[in-house]
């Protein structure tokens, strides 16, 4: 028996194996591997992406996790001179190691549901090695990453993920396309870097601070949510109305609210 078909999906490392080649054609046609493209594929699982990319020629590395892949993967990709494998937990890969120029790195994978966000944030701090991202999720996260500001979807992931991203969805994927199928639907989105950030903070730091702290309580106002951060006073003069809830802001507005906790004194430590 191929012993693609002896391996048992692990629920653990989150394995929704892709089998329907219209969908595996449909992700590869939309990446569009050159022979000089640099790639980065994470978590190969028994390779049903890894093979059209190699056939591109591009110089493709992958990071896998889990140990029983490897000699699977190895079997059918190691004689191939534009493959590195690495075995290794993507959340603790270092994606400087591998050397690429700048924005031209190009990432994808049908990614572990679990640990899908973590992963896109470990990512986009390195978003100035990254050309473009190509990535299976969960139907739901994509539609929260394309959100707009005034509805519901819209909230930290999309305003993390639009500050260094234009965000595409391209099409949604049923379950029936792997195995096992997963309960969720799932989508494909590209996430491209922008050149020139469109709103750039002052300190990245206070942007995730602002922004997670207004979602904490999305219900409320803004004045309410963010007190223990800035003053209504200091709210208004950033140009904002404190008597709105976060998800009726736009990104700009929430840069503006982070360069106003930027320009507050850093406190000094406290006297012995
Ligand atoms: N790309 C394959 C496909 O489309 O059929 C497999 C996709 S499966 C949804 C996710 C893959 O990511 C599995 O092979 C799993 O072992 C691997 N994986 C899970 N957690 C990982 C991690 N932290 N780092 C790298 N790979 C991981």
């Amino acid at each position: 028996m191929n012993e693609q078909y002896q391996h048992k999906a692990r629920k653990r490392f989150g394995q929704n194996f892709l089998h329907d080649a219209g969908v595996i054609d449909r992700i590869l046609r939309a990446i569009h591997a050159k022979a000089d493209d640099r790639l980065l594929e994470i978590g190969p699982g028994q390779g049903a992406l890894t093979e059209g990319i190699l056939n591109s020629g591009g110089q493709l590395d992958v990071v896998e996790l889990d140990k029983d892949l490897i000699p699977i993967l190895n079997r059918q990709f190691a004689g191939m001179s534009n493959f590195t494998l690495h075995q290794g937990d993507a959340l603790k890969f270092d994606f400087k190691s591998l050397n690429a120029a700048p924005r031209t790195l190009r990432v994808v994978g049908n990614l572990p549901y679990n640990i899908s966000t973590p992963l896109i944030f470990h990512l986009l701090k390195n978003a100035d090695l990254i050309r473009d991202m190509h990535f299976m999720l969960q139907k739901e996260v994509v539609q929260r990453m394309a959100a707009g500001p005034g509805g519901g979807d819209w909230g930290r992931l999309s305003i993390m993920v639009q500050y260094h991203c234009r965000v595409e969805h391209l099409f949604n994927v049923g379950p029936g396309a792997f195995n096992p199928p997963p309960k969720v639907d799932s989508a494909i989105v590209r996430l491209v870097p922008h050149e020139v950030l469109p709103h750039p903070a002052k300190d990245h730091r206070m942007l995730e601070r602002v922004v997670r702290e207004a979602f904490n309580q999305r219900r409320k106002t803004l004045r309410n949510t963010l007190k223990a951060l800035l003053s209504n006073a200091e709210i208004e003069a950033a140009g904002v109305d404190g008597s709105k809830r976060p998800e009726q802001l736009d990104l700009a507005a929430f840069v503006r609210l982070a360069d106003k906790l930027s320009e507050q004194p850093v406190e000094a430590p406290a006297a012995d």
